[in-house]
């Protein structure tokens, strides 16, 4: 047995089975696109561990303002003072954001805490309690987040009752739309974006009274749920829809925000502007920090002292923060991720119909550098099927959502030979698993 395999075996017994995990590779170190096990095996990583390392892992500006702010203080937080590189962030996001409305600030840890605190916020301003979120949504693993989720059953399998007032609505996810199952020649995705606005109003005539409900908050183009990106105009019709009946619009932007889809955040690729955007992952290059940002006056309805945590904002995350959005800049992050954009879906759409199972078709889909492949028309288990195949070629990827979907995230920086490997492997990996 290897060292990882020893390794791994102590991990198995020791650790949550609660925690799924996507390897039990056991890993010491990770630079760019690469990461290492204790082994010294060298695996290409196209996860960015959920979406997180957009900067590729261990990036030198961001290893270095983390040393120097480890050795200055560490703990430095929200709720005990204000510190520089807090205060430094506010002044490095603020143009970054898609508004200058966006000026107020409220600091996490993890993407799941911001959802709450965004759910918070909207609960006090508007006095109204009820959240309508989508089909397929994921905003995270505590009992608040967690009670947002429609996109796997099994996040909130046996957890008994979750927080109240969380009604659901259909996301225009093209494929499964009940007019393209019944005639896919003629359906449309402005179509599928249409009746999906629909069935927005009827959820307010028939389920939730609009006056009612404090906020609608969706994610602008769906992660966990399996990178479905809504049909033009969609956002636009959610926005004038939270307008009409004077409801909040949030905004999730975990994982699609920072560079992620070639804009710094997801929500620039349509004319919306939300009310609250929750922010987390690439954020600060792996080390925990997430926020939310609204206007000041949207954020101050919340009372004095209802809002705390012990290492919300921390400042050495704060600090990889301010580091990350630097190399946004001195490198032209989002250029790149464009640019490798094209080059992965050409590649993806030159080479994987012929490496399918017969009859089988795949959708390439997604923006900037997040990455969907579902495969249509293929037994069910192909895309594990794919993700272990690719596995075994030194490959990490991800799956997505409960159909047959994967996603490719790499780092915004990947190179040109780095992408070609990548679609040459997970070309492969499919070939492997149609044999
Ligand atoms: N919102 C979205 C859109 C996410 O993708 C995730 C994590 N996958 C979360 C919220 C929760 O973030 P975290 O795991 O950091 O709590």
């Amino acid at each position: 047995m290897s060292l990882s395999e020893n390794l791994a075996q102590f991990g198995i017994q020791h650790i949550t089975r609660g925690a799924v995990r996507s390897t039990d590779l056991v890993i010491c170190r990770g630079s760019g696109i690469y990461v290492w096990t204790v082994d010294g095996k060298k695996y290409l990583d196209l996860s960015t561990g959920y979406g997180v390392t957009n900067t590729g892992h261990c990036h030198p500006t961001v290893v270095k303002a983390v040393q120097e702010q480890a050795a200055n203080i560490p703990h430095a937080q929200m709720n005990m003072f204000f510190h520089k590189p807090m205060l430094d962030l506010i002044e490095n996001l603020k143009p970054k954001l898609p508004s200058p409305k966006f000026n107020s600030f409220s600091f996490w840890n993890s993407g799941s805490e911001a959802v709450e605190a965004s759910i918070k916020l909207a609960r006090h301003a508007t006095k109204k309690y009820n959240i309508v979120v989508f089909q397929g949504a994921y905003h995270g693993s505590t009992y608040g987040a967690a009670s947002l989720n429609s996109s796997n059953s099994q996040f909130s399998a046996g957890y008994g009752p979750l927080m109240a007032g969380v009604h659901v609505a259909p996301y225009p996810y093209y494929q499964k739309t009940p007019g393209y199952i019944s005639d896919p020649t003629t359906f449309t995705p402005e179509r599928c974006g249409e009746d999906a606005l629909c069935q927005l109003e009827t959820l307010f005539k028939q389920r939730v009274a609009p006056t009612d409900t404090a906020a609608i908050l969706i994610e602008p183009i769906q992660g966990e749920g399996g990178y479905v990106v809504p049909p033009k105009g969609y956002m636009e019709g959610v926005r004038a829809i939270c307008d009409k009946y004077d409801i909040l619009m949030i905004c999730d932007e975990v994982q699609s925000g920072f560079g992620r889809t070639g804009k710094m955040f997801a929500i620039e690729h349509t004319s919306v502007l939300p009310d609250i955007m929750i922010l987390a992952k690439g954020i600060a290059s792996g080390y925990p920090l997430s926020c939310i940002v609204s206007d000041k006056s949207l954020m101050d309805c919340q009372p004095v002292a209802t809002m705390v945590g012990t290492y919300g904002g921390n400042a050495i995350s704060c600090a990889a923060a301010n580091a990350t959005l630097r190399v946004f800049d001195e490198e032209n992050l989002l250029e790149n991720c464009n640019e490798r954009s094209k080059q992965f879906f050409s590649g993806f759409l030159t080479n994987l119909p012929a490496a399918l199972p017969e009859g089988a078709t795949v959708d390439v889909r997604g923006r900037g550098l997040m990455i969907g492949i579902e495969f249509l028309g293929v037994p069910a288990g192909f895309a594990e099927s794919v993700r272990m195949e690719a596995l075994r070629l030194d490959t990490i990827v991800l799956r997505a959502s409960i159909y047959e979907t994967l996603r490719i995230v790499p780092p915004l920086n990947i190179t040109k030979e780095e992408a070609d490997l990548a679609i040459q492997r997970v070309t492969e990996a499919v070939a492997a698993a149609t044999k």
